[in-house]
């Protein structure tokens, strides 16, 4: 998963030996030590099975090397340096493209998560739910990211926490369960409760719902 401000997500790089875009790539793991980092993690690499570097290389490596193999057009992430991969098959890289479409929502949301983050403090002092809400509601958000803004919610005390809480889903329970526990202290804070029939929110002390009218 992509959790950075990926600037490399824009880039277009076109291949030196036969013109088309390259792909980016998520760079092979390489041994700590071994000096061979390509210090990015992702790579451009043109995947063009006609491309000419790429055609040619079968040839040159049996000839130098002895052995099968041949060479991708790579750059690296804000260079137009030209360098090649040596590349055992032609598969290589072909399973490790990134969608540059995905990668660029999630890289949205991760900003979005870092943002909320950052506000947690400052809307505890302003009474803001809308950092709070939107680490809680974020299912791809960190857990301890969203456990700290369940932690908020308290202190901001506003029942208006309680509907977009409640018509969420959350995948973990005891978030879930945690939020409910809050929701029942802040309804207590404010005197109210909610119907049991109809969920509106009502007066604690109230023995007809004045929403759905059931009796209580
Ligand atoms: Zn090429
Ligand atoms: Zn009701």
């Amino acid at each position: 998963m992509f959790t950075c401000n990926c600037s490399y997500l824009d880039e277009v790089h076109i291949c030196p030996s036969c013109q088309t875009p390259m792909s980016c790539c998520e760079a092979p793991p390489v041994h700590v030590g071994d000096g061979l980092g390509w210090g990015s993690e992702v790579l451009f690499i043109c995947l063009n099975n006609e491309c000419p570097t790429f055609k040619n290389g079968w040839q040159h490596i049996e000839l130098k090397y002895g052995h099968k193999g041949s060479y991708r057009c790579m750059e690296l992430p804000g260079s137009t340096e030209k360098n090649v991969m040596m590349v055992a098959s032609e598969y290589a890289f072909t399973g490790s493209t990134i969608d540059i479409e995905a990668a660029k929502l999630q890289n949205i949301r991760y900003m979005k998560e870092q943002e909320a983050l950052a506000a947690l403090e400052t809307c505890k002092k302003t009474h803001d739910l809308g950092p709070v809400l939107t680490l809680i509601l974020d299912e791809a958000a960190s857990l301890a990211n969203r456990q700290k803004a369940v932690g908020c919610l308290m202190e901001i005390n506003d029942i208006a926490c309680i509907d977009p809480i409640r018509n969420h889903t959350f995948n973990d329970t005891s978030l879930g369960q945690a939020c409910s526990l809050i929701i029942s202290e802040i309804l207590q804070a404010h005197f109210k409760k909610e119907c049991p029939h109809c969920a509106e929110i009502i007066k604690a002390q109230a023995h007809k719902c004045m929403y759905c009218k059931a009796d209580l």
